[in-house]
């Protein structure tokens, strides 16, 4: 199963698309796809252009944005679909397979996997778009920004998956956000709880529910194409404090014995974090980088 996020760009540009309703802007997204399709020889994206089109005409609402927001997943799943079977693999092709609560821009999966059976069902391959679901009467709602990766969990999860990739532009999850700290290291193993927390906190801009899905013996992996990356799983994952976050004025230190930094004199944040009055950087230097010699760095 290939969960699949929009092109780079286009969710937010169908939110102005929304907001302006102006031709200048379809035609500008409209490109970008015949673009990508016609360079991978795909057919087939028209009529979810011309339905984009007519889309115009409607009025606002919570729900109209979302079914604008749909076409990003739409027409990057039908291309990458396209490709496939141009390829001669058995490839098909599943539009929002995942059952939501009508909550639109914030949609919350619910544990009905009647549609996503189907997906497990079929043989082949089961191009599935991410981000986006449906209603049970149908229309489509979105799960929130940098959803796909949640999507994808997600539908592990109810279909009972043990393996999830999750490809990044990063290497992995690292220690702090690289630009504001250099010395920032990926790390190679995360633990659950950790990763749970530190997407809440902001990290790595994940949707903040990515990793809830994750219990049993699932792992999901967080790389790019050429990356080891990182392994997030029900383990527990020396060191004891792994990931600053910025965090107000201060930082958040993740790791499943904050609450040691809690009786230091840090402010508690929940279970597995808790924040000290400093930048990322001076967190950084005092709590990760000490067990930098003690730990088997990917890199
Ligand atoms: N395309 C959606 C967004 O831009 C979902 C995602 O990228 O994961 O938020
Ligand atoms: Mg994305």
């Amino acid at each position: 199963m290939v969960v699949v996020s929009a092109v780079k760009g286009v969710t937010d540009m169908l939110i102005e698309l929304y907001k302006t309703r102006s031709e200048g802007f379809y035609e500008a997204i409209r490109d970008i796809h015949v673009r990508i399709a016609k360079e991978l020889g795909v057919s087939g994206i028209e009529p979810l252009l011309k339905e984009l089109k007519e889309a115009l005409d409607l009025p606002e609402g919570p729900d109209v944005l979302d079914y604008y927001m749909s076409f990003g997943e739409r027409l990057s799943a039908a291309i990458l679909n396209g490709l496939l079977r141009r390829m001669g693999l058995d490839s098909r092709l599943f539009v929002a397979p995942l059952i939501t609560d009508d909550d639109f821009g914030n949609a919350q999966p619910l544990e009905d996997d009647s549609l996503a059976r189907e997906v497990d069902e079929h043989e082949g391959y089961a191009v599935v778009t991410g981000f986006i679901g449906r209603t049970r009467d149908g229309r489509f709602t979105t799960v929130g920004r940098g959803g796909s990766d949640y999507t994808a969990t997600f539908l592990a999860k109810l279909l009972g998956y043990r393996r999830v990739i999750l490809v990044t532009e990063s290497p992995g999850i690292m220690t702090a956000n690289p630009q504001e700290v250099l010395e920032a290291k990926i790390l190679p193993i995360v633990a659950v709880e950790e990763a749970v927390e530190a997407a809440k906190l902001g990290a790595k801009n994940f949707h903040p529910r990515t990793f809830e899905p994750v219990t049993g013996g699932m792992t999901v992996e967080v790389r790019n194409y050429w990356s080891k990356g990182t392994v997030v799983g029900n383990f527990y994952a020396p060191p004891p404090y792994k990931i600053v976050v910025r965090c107000g004025e201060g930082s958040c230190v993740v790791g499943l014995e904050a609450e040691e930094i809690v009786k230091l004199g840090g402010d508690y944040v929940s279970r597995y974090a808790a924040k000290v009055p400093m930048p990322p950087k001076w967190a950084h230097d005092l709590f990760i980088k000490p067990y930098f010699e003690k730990m088997l760095w990917t890199s």
